[in-house]
């Protein structure tokens, strides 16, 4: 197929002011592409060139595109450059440049769909050394001989702005379109009894709308678990709605994520699903593992493939997952092996990285916590009630350090839920989940299902807290090389001039950082707890104090083991998920934080409310 079909489809469809309109000309376009080219059209609709859990970049530098052009029109780069900033799209400075071309060009011939296609995968994957001018020849390749029109569209696609706004929907409604005339008796019968339920002034346009409909919802269900529209197309193309029929659950292809519902309160949960499963809501990264083989992919919720960014856990799969083939969801949260407390969604997101992983992941190793399997050995399992899918998962994970199911309580008690819902919030968790327990995994949408209920984050302290170190806690684990693992640290208290415990702070150091408290702490370190220190907690290590450090935390909260504000609030205080900012170098203890000002903001800070959203 000539590429000037598509690039005067595309214009077209740029121009088009509305969505009816934009799909019936996507649907023109898929009628006249043929079975070999339809993944490829497919694909650069979406704007890329390969279904994006396979993270394809095809990125290419602004300044690299004009070079491109430059080559190819004969104007100096400077000028391109200066026609960017006027029009403010590469793609129009390449169509303007191409209609009044200075230079003739080198090879001029017909563009087809595949040899655009091609060259821009080749850009797309071209690295290491003399791969930018690979990349620039490969374009300017294009360039030479492509029309005006077809140079607009060509240069949008590695620049990642095609400009054309079409969605997914829009795409897998055009092909609805093209389908009608295939639905079968059945399908049809299923539509008509429906309308035969309500009077309807249209008939034949309202029968045609709602088949429309229908065949796109079994697109859909087919896109939920199999990630690639471009596939999906070319099987509609060969064999029409027969084509869905292919396609299944496959290792390898990420299924779009069951979404929780929101309720209220656990009397509304209870109301609503009966007795159900109630779990911990961890606050992570959902993970979708696929595991086939000895490989493993692990899928972020946007399936992103997020594999080389948590080495800890695909290796934990290798150990700890039974079945040869096996797709199971889960969070993974951060967890510090000092106190073995779960850390934060902020120090979590941190391993969201493509740089200096494997210092991450010693630093903040991952836990996975998983809650749900579609596939095992072989067999789907999202049809089946969730109770037994649970029952499936107890049996995939063998005991392991690295991944655990969630912790998951059935009853039918309110009650029962809030008990447990203030359980896990107090261990620093987000609150719940609950399950139906009959339902199936319903891919893709936000359906009763699932409903969470979550701790407020209102609470969370907009200021930053300063804490004298009053002593230390020897590292374990990876920490065990620093001799320091975590610091216990005070607020002041100016009345009596004492520094009261407030916090264990394990997190926000760098390993540099670690090494340097140690050496400077380890230097006015005492024997026993100093009198002006008032902690229930033991130190491994005193210190005499003399260093501040700056502390950011989510809330302050009632403590049994810490002591500040014990006296004029009956229970300690303390603060939840603190970490580390800086060390205060400006600051003696007498000027860190006072225990009044600490009262104060507990006072001031919204406190838990069942049900509030973030
Ligand atoms: P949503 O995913 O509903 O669009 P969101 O991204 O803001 O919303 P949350 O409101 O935090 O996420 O709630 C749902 C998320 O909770 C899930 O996507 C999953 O990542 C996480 N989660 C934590 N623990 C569990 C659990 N036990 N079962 C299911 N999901 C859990």
């Amino acid at each position: 197929m000539q590429f000037k079909i598509v690039a005067d489809y595309f214009e077209k469809i740029e121009k088009a002011n509305s969505r009816l309109l934009m799909t019936d000309l996507l649907a023109e376009l898929f009628k006249k592409t043929g079975s070999d080219d339809i993944q490829q059209i497919v694909f650069l609709c979406q704007g890329q060139l390969a279904p994006p859990y396979e993270g394809l970049d095809i990125g290419m530098g602004e300044k690299f595109v004009e070079e491109a052009i430059a080559k190819i029109s004969g104007y100096p780069k400077k000028e391109i450059e200066q026609k960017f900033k006027v029009k403010g799209d590469l793609g129009l400075v390449a169509e303007e440049v191409l209609k009044k071309k200075k230079q003739s060009a080198l090879f001029s011939g017909e563009l087809s769909v595949a040899k655009v296609f091609n060259n821009l995968l080749k850009i797309a994957r071209a690295e290491g050394k003399g791969s930018q001018d690979l990349k620039i020849r490969l374009l300017a390749e294009l360039l030479n001989s492509a029309k005006p029109v077809e140079a607009k569209y060509i240069i949008r696609v590695p620049l990642g702005h095609l400009r054309l706004g079409i969605g997914d929907p829009t795409i897998m409604d055009a092909f609805a379109i093209n389908l009608l005339k295939e639905a079968d008796a059945k399908l049809k019968k299923e539509i008509e009894d429906k309308l035969k339920e309500k009077k309807v002034d249209k008939r034949k346009e309202e029968f045609e709308r709602k088949l429309r409909m229908r065949i796109r919802e079994l697109i859909e269900e087919k896109y939920n678990v199999h990630s690639d529209l471009g596939s999906i197309a070319e099987k509609l193309k060969r064999n029409g709605l027969n084509g869905l029929k292919e396609i299944h659950i496959t290792p390898g292809v990420p299924i779009r994520p069951t979404l929780a519902e929101r309720l209220p309160s656990a009397g509304e949960i209870v109301k609503k699903l009966g007795k159900c499963a109630v779990e911990a809501k961890y606050d992570g990264f959902r993970v979708q593992v696929h595991k086939y083989g000895e490989k493993v992919t692990i899928f972020s919720r946007r399936q992103e493939n997020m594999t080389p960014m948590f080495p800890e856990i695909a290796e934990a799969v290798k150990k700890q997952v039974k079945a040869k083939d096996a797709i199971f969801e889960g969070e993974a949260l951060a967890v510090n092996e000092q106190t073995g407390e779960y850390l934060p969604f902020q120090v979590t997101i941190q391993r969201k990285r493509k740089y200096d992983i494997k210092e991450m992941a010693k630093d903040f190793p991952l836990r996975l916590f998983v809650f749900d399997v579609m596939f095992d050995d072989g067999k789907n399992l999202m049809g089946l009630p969730f109770k037994e899918r649970r029952k499936k998962l107890e049996k995939l994970i063998k005991k392991g350090n690295d991944i655990e199911l969630t912790k998951s309580i059935v009853t039918d008690s309110p009650k029962t839920v809030d008990k447990f819902f203030e359980e896990n919030v107090g261990k620093g968790l987000e609150g719940i989940i609950a399950k139906d327990l009959s339902a199936p995994y319903i891919a893709g949408a936000r359906k009763f299902s699932w409903i969470k209920l979550k701790r407020s984050y209102k609470g969370e302290l907009q200021d930053s807290v300063d804490v004298a170190i009053i002593g230390y806690f020897k590292g374990k684990g990876a920490r065990t090389q620093f001799g320091l693992g975590a610091l216990l640290t005070a607020v002041y208290d100016e009345k009596e001039d004492m520094l009261r415990s407030i916090a264990k702070v394990g997190t926000g150091m760098s390993e540099q950082q670690l090494q340097d408290l140690e050496k400077i702490l380890s230097k006015t370190s005492v024997k026993k707890k100093p009198a002006r220190v008032d902690s229930e907690l033991e130190a491994d290590v005193w210190v005499s104090p003399k260093y501040v450090i700056e502390v950011r935390a989510d809330e302050i909260t009632k403590s049994p083991v810490h002591r500040a504000g014990k006296k004029e609030e009956g229970e300690g205080l303390a603060l939840r998920f603190p970490r580390m900012i800086s060390i205060r170098q400006d600051k003696k203890p007498e000027e860190a934080t006072s225990v009044k000002e600490i009262i104060k903001m507990f006072k001031q800070q919204t406190h838990v409310k069942i049900g509030e959203e973030k």
